[in-house]
C-alpha cells in the first residue's frame, strides 16, 4: 500500500498549507512523480478518488500526475544518462559506480485553490 501511504502524507501536507494560508478548498493538485519511483499512477489515482470523497478539502479536487524522468550520474566520468534506458551501468564508461539524481521522488509541484 505504498500508493495510500503517500496520498495520505501528501493530504497532510495540504492539510497544513490549507491552514497556513486558509484555504476552504483545494481545486486541483499537481504531482511530480519520479520515473522510478515504484509509484502506479493508474492506483494512485484509485487511491487519490476514494480518499479526497472523505476529506473536505480535496473533495472537488483534480489530481494532475506529472512524470519527471530518471537520471543517474556516473562517479567514474560524472556523466549523467537517463536511468530507465541504462540501468544501474554507466553507458559511456561501463563504471557500476552510479547514483540516482532524480526519479525517485514524489513532490507536490503545484495546487490551485479556491
Ligand atoms: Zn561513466
Amino acid at each position: 500500500m505504498h500508493e495510500l501511504g503517500i496520498v495520505l502524507n501528501t493530504a497532510r501536507t495540504l492539510d497544513e498549507l490549507a491552514e497556513e494560508q486558509h484555504l476552504t478548498a483545494i481545486s486541483s493538485v499537481t504531482l511530480e512523480v519520479g520515473e522510478v519511483s515504484g509509484i502506479m499512477t493508474d492506483y494512485f489515482t484509485d487511491c487519490w478518488d476514494y480518499f479526497k470523497g472523505r476529506h473536505p478539502l480535496l473533495r472537488e479536487s483534480t489530481l494532475k500526475l506529472v512524470t519527471t524522468p530518471a537520471v543517474t550520474i556516473c562517479g567514474s566520468c560524472e556523466k549523467t544518462y537517463p536511468t530507465v534506458k541504462y540501468g544501474r551501468q554507466c553507458p559511456f564508461c561501463g563504471s557500476y559506480e552510479t547514483w540516482l539524481l532524480t526519479g525517485n521522488e514524489c513532490i507536490i509541484k503545484e495546487i490551485e485553490a479556491e
